[in-house]
């Protein structure tokens, strides 16, 4: 088992990661001073594969438990299915100590926080991600939300987990493309922060494709833990938290001009960090050797690496000013200079991106 402690003074939390562990969940809930109500959070999908087994764990232990299913997809992740939830609790007599158990990926996880954090003021809940990505990213850092029709994680809070609970063997259900897309982000992880890290995902490719267990609770436990470190000094080293924005800036363009569904979301960033890197390239920070070694690693690990064929950069570069990260009409991107190490913040002008995104 690999641990790892986030430090919030009051709000610390760990991240254990393991395999076979989600059967342990309840005896490792006795250490928490919450009281005997808890609900499992999840959708049917997820919930037929490991509810039953979460839900033993909690009985076995003497927990009153119970389960609130929400249909599966983002398009679910939004006020009206949370007030769902919120309601659920409120009529099983759910108190201030009871608490949530999020099971499933990303878009399960944001709700449950966002309803732990509100219902009554704030109680506690447990994160346990079923995705790659949720276990590498949106699990950790205690960014909650739901979407709103006029924009996507518009109403949200902070509100950190009492836990997070990994198993890397829920990994093995989940779909190909969608442990493939999540990757993006673990490579994301190496660029911005840690060559050392960035060499292991080359070197361990093929043991990480074919989900070797141990190898993957190393590179799980590492992107956490330089997701934790970078929000961390944040506090000090304001705008340092840019970096974890790589890729997305094209990426999110990309996802909005494609209408979320043709690229999963780590698909739209691996292209997006392959442009940002071209854009290094061409600004001369970047050096050719390093911008190759990004590409290879993406499209080695099955990520795509080009801008879909139709893509107009006009539009793009549109949607790329519309971006609220965007500070009085000047685009702004953290670029890569070498793999680990980010500039952060750098003004970018039209031309120079209408170049690369033409390229
Ligand atoms: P998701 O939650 O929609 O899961 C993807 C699909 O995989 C779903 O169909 C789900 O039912 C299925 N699934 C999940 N686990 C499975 C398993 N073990 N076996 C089989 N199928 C499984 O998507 P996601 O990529 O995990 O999360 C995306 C969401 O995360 C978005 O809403 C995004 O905004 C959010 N996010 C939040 C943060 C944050 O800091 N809070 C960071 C990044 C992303
Ligand atoms: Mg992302």
């Amino acid at each position: 088992m690999e641990k790892l402690r986030v430090e919030l003074g009051e709000r610390s939390y760990e991240i254990l990661i393991d395999r076979g562990n989600l059967s342990l969940i309840g005896e490792r809930l006795l250490r928490f001073s919450v009281g005997k109500k808890v609900s499992i959070i999840s959708n049917p999908k997820i919930f037929e594969l490991y509810g039953e087994r979460v839900i033993a764990s909690l009985k076995k232990e003497g927990f009153d438990t119970y389960s609130v299913l929400v249909p599966d997809g983002e398009l679910y992740k939004d006020y009206f299915w949370a007030y769902h939830i919120l309601t659920q609790l409120l009529e099983a007599g759910f108190d201030r100590r009871s608490s949530l158990i999020a099971l499933g990926g990303g878009v399960i996880g944001d709700l449950t926080g966002f309803v732990a954090s509100i219902y009554m003021r704030g109680i506690p809940y447990i994160q346990i991600p079923t995705t790659l990505l949720a276990q590498v990213d949106s699990s950790v850092g205690g960014k909650t939300a739901v979407n709103h029709p006029l924009g996507k994680n518009m109403i949200g809070s902070f509100w950190q987990p009492s836990l997070v609970w990994i198993d890397v063997d829920t990994l093995d259900t989940l779909p190909e493309r969608e442990f493939i897309s999540g990757l993006a982000e673990v490579i994301k992880y190496g660029i911005i922060w840690d060559r050392e890290f960035f060499e292991f995902l080359e070197i361990n490719r093929e043991k990480i494709l074919r989900k070797e267990k141990e190898v993957l609770i190393q590179i799980i436990k590492r992107a956490c833990e330089i997701k934790t470190e970078v929000v961390s000094k944040d506090e000090r080293e304001s705008s340092l938290r840019a970096i974890l924005n790589y890729g997305h800036t094209i990426g999110h363009a990309i996802e909005t001009l494609t209408g979320y569904g043709r690229y999963l979301h780590g698909e739209a960033i691996s292209i997006g960090m392959v442009y940002e890197a071209k854009l290094s390239r061409m600004l001369g920070f970047l050096e050719t050797e390093s911008l190759e070694r990004i590409k290879n690693i993406l499209k080695n690990f099955g990520l795509p690496i080009n801008l879909p064929l139709n893509m107009d950069s006009s539009a793009m570069i549109k949607t790329i000013l519309l971006d609220k990260k965007n500070i009085e009409g000047k685009i702004r991107m953290v670029i890569p200079e070498a793999i680990g190490k980010m500039k952060i913040n750098f003004e970018i002008s039209e031309e120079d991106l209408k170049k690369v995104l033409n390229e």
